[in-house]
């Protein structure tokens, strides 16, 4: 399978606490992986550093051939927060240098079904600040979309749409990485599984490996 992000060795520290030690992980073109394990286990630190958002201190991440295009929807709002939802779309489109700035938010506003009723970001609900998050790393076209934990505002026909648009990154050639306490939307979605405790990723499989292993019982 086509490499798409290669972790080799990536690790992090804040101040004298290790909250990543040397860690590799592959992303592969057709995977949905899930990254799960209880609080403070390193998942944020891992997909941010995957993200280009956070340097490691020591290791590299790598891109596929072609170099692929990297989308983060981050746990928290990446938003301005005195822009609308169509503003913010337009700035990050010309930021990403997408042609068309004002049809490209227009078409992901439609995308994400998000109002546009000159709401600030700041007086969004979560769902919709998290719906917006989403639409912002759409806006590159990703190769690999990575989402920390994306879901957890949503109701469930939202998070329908949003698992379309993910499904959609996967379909064509792409892959998603998504940070879940959801076992549900791990069993539903996930292709594969990584589980990660302390800082380090203790087990790396199939959903059908992962069903099967000791490590399934991180939602017990
Ligand atoms: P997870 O996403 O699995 O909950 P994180 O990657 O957020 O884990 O955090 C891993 C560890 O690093 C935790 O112990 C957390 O408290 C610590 N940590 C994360 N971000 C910071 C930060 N900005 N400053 C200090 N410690 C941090």
């Amino acid at each position: 399978m086509t490499s798409l992000l290669t972790a080799r060795g990536v690790c992090r520290s804040y101040g004298r606490h290790a909250a990543l030690a040397p860690t590799d992980l592959e992303v592969r073109a057709g995977e949905i992986v899930a990254l799960v394990g209880p609080n403070g286990a390193g998942k944020s630190t891992l997909v941010s550093i995957l993200a280009g958002a956070l340097a490691p201190d020591d290791g590299r991440v790598e891109l596929g051939a072609g170099r692929p295009r990297v989308g983060w929807v981050p746990q928290q709002p990446a938003q301005y927060g005195r822009l609308t939802p169509r503003e913010n779309l337009e700035l990050f489109a010309r930021l990403e240098r997408v042609a068309e700035p004002e049809a490209a938010a227009e078409r992901l506003l439609r995308l994400v079904d998000l109002p546009d009723d000159g709401r600030l970001g700041t007086q969004l609900s979560l769902g919709n600040q998290q719906r917006l998050n989403l639409a912002i790393a759409l806006l590159a076209d990703p190769d690999v979309l990575l989402l920390d934990e994306p879901t957890s505002s949503l109701d469930p026909r939202q998070r329908r749409r949003f698992w379309e648009l993910g499904g959609e990154v996967r379909d064509r050639g792409g892959a998603v990485v998504f940070v879940t306490q959801n076992l549900e939307e791990l069993e539903r979605f996930a292709s594969r599984v990584v589980v990660m405790l302390d800082g380090g990723v203790v087990f790396d499989g199939s959903i059908a490996e992962y069903e099967r292993s000791p490590e399934a019982d991180v939602f017990a």
